[in-house]
């Protein structure tokens, strides 16, 4: 399963089957992110412009609850993949359903626009998450490159996700809405092949679920996903039909709130177990505690972050100006601009990182993110001068734009990188798979509330909205930053956390 006993090194010195998984991530987030930029904006356009029509708060309400169910799906998408097919099959199921998805988007329909967000959720939660752990399964447990794979892989997400934008953006918005979802399930098509081409190069990394412990655990299984699987479907075709002939009378709101609480009452249910199961030794209850923390800060950065796709969305399309050198260009190629800086920056970063550790004065895990949280804060800051001047009326300068989304990948930079490392190693072995969904579930939340605040957008002067997120983010910032010693002396077992 892993090269350990004669490293292969032909990409990037790198495994080869990294360059599958490279491009399969690359063209997936290629989909996802392409897809995301139009999202908001087509359901707010007017219908005469093609749009749904629908206003911030309801698109903000449907744009939430879809990026938000995406990563949660990621949970049952581990399990599944954990349990029942392997991650080398979810892999590939979960492109399908994605590019399905992304077809029916391209029909002009609201039956096939809701149908298409949902078979992305599916799809997405079955590849997301499981392709993420075949690039582990490339490398042994010895194998100091893997870190320096993760984070190869990290630049492929980007790459997909610069690219994106400046295709599909520029497809939906000029010519048609549906041309560009259309080529965002173009761009997963042409992932899957290249997975399925390249497949011989993954060895067997990720082809068997995990072995069962019996025949019986095995069948109760299969029971308990057949069992899940049914009440999930009936439960989408009741409300998806009952809302559709009329006789169910639910709003997407009323959905999306709904939404809201079963993910908060799922997020606070999965800790209190993970608190208060019997079993951990006192050394793992620690480490869940800082988990615990992390995952706070982790759901309140990316709910800043996130507004990328919602409100700095909407400020770049309604109150930015979206011309260079007097050439206008579409709207959301300023969500290009994230990865952009990520990829010229992810090499700073860890030359700073391994600096400072050979110093031995690298930053904990807690001390970053709290920088994290305070630079999103900073990247809202800069907007406020800037939504004043809008409210009379005067564009924005694109490079106020520019400077938050460069703020913010300096903080998505210490935090998301060093909390997918900090996940594995405070996670206690028999339950990694389950942390890794737990990451995810803090981006779930996060979108969730970074999609419903761009509901405030028509209902809220925009520099109080944007004092307010700023405020947040800079104040749970010094928050965590109190936090830094107190867990320092809760987890003494690294280097970095000793601080
Ligand atoms: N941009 C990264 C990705 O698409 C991280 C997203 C997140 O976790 N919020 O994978």
């Amino acid at each position: 399963m892993t090269n350990a006993s004669s490293p292969d090194r032909s990409f990037f010195g790198h495994p080869a089957g990294l360059s599958t998984l490279f491009f399969t991530e690359m063209w997936e987030r290629f989909s996802y992110y392409g897809m995301r930029a139009l999202l908001l904006l087509y359901m707010t356009a007017p219908v005469a412009a093609g749009g749904l029509g629908f206003d911030a708060a309801q698109g903000g309400a449907v744009y939430g609850l879809y990026t938000s169910m995406v990563y949660m799906a990621c949970l049952p998408g581990g399990w599944i993949a954990d349990r029942l097919i392997g991650q080398r099959k979810a892999v590939l199921y979960g492109g399908i359903l994605i590019a399905s998805g992304h077809f029916s988007m391209a029909v002009p329909s609201l039956v096939t626009f809701y149908l298409g967000l949902l078979l992305i959720v599916i799809g997405t939660g079955l590849l997301k998450g499981n392709v993420s752990v075949i690039v582990g399964q490339l490398y042994s447990a010895e194998d100091d490159r893997r870190d320096a794979g993760f984070s190869i892989f990290y630049m492929g997400i980007n790459l997909g996700a610069f690219i994106a934008p400046l295709v599909c953006g520029y497809l939906g918005q000029q010519v048609s809405w549906h041309l560009g979802f259309g080529a965002a399930g173009v761009g997963m098509v042409v992932g899957i092949v290249q997975y399925v081409l390249g497949s011989r190069r993954l060895g067997d990394a990720g082809l068997a679920p995990a072995t069962a412990a019996s025949p019986a655990a095995a069948a109760a299984d299969r029971r308990t996903a057949f069992m899940w699987g049914s009440i999930g479907l009936a439960l989408i075709l009741i409300v998806g039909l009952g809302t559709y002939s009329g006789m169910l009378p639910i709003t997407a709101m009323q959905i999306s709130d709904a939404a809201g609480i079963f993910l908060l009452l799922s997020t606070v249910g999965f800790f209190g177990w993970l608190f208060f199961s019997p079993g951990w030794t006192v050394g793992e209850r620690r480490r869940l505690y800082v988990i615990g923390v992390l995952f706070v800060a982790a759901a309140l950065f990316w709910s800043v972050f996130e507004q990328a796709g919602s409100t700095l969305n909407l400020f770049a399309d309604r109150n930015t100006d979206t011309s260079l050198f007097g050439l206008p260009f579409p709207s959301s190629w300023f969500q290009s601009l994230n990865s952009l800086f990520l990829i010229v920056l992810a090499p700073v970063f860890a030359g700073v990182w391994a600096w400072m550790a050979a110093r031995g004065s690298e930053p904990s895990s807690a001390a970053k993110f709290s920088m994290g949280l305070v630079f999103a804060g900073l990247g809202f800051a800069v907007l406020i001068g800037p939504a004043a001047r809008a409210e009379q009326g005067m564009l924005a300068s694109p490079l106020w734009l520019t400077a938050t989304y460069l703020l913010h990948t300096v903080g998505e930079l210490a935090l998301s990188p060093v909390g997918l490392s900090a996940m594995t190693r405070l996670a206690p072995a028999r339950i990694a798979g389950l942390v890794m969904g737990v990451w995810f579930l803090a981006t779930s939340v996060g979108n969730f509330i970074g999609g419903r605040v761009s509901g405030f957008y028509e209902s809220f002067a925009l520099p109080t909205l944007f004092t307010a997120v700023a405020v947040f983010a800079i104040a749970a910032g010094v928050v965590l930053a109190a936090f830094v010693r107190p867990i320092a002396r809760l987890t003494p077992a690294t280097p970095a956390d000793r601080s």
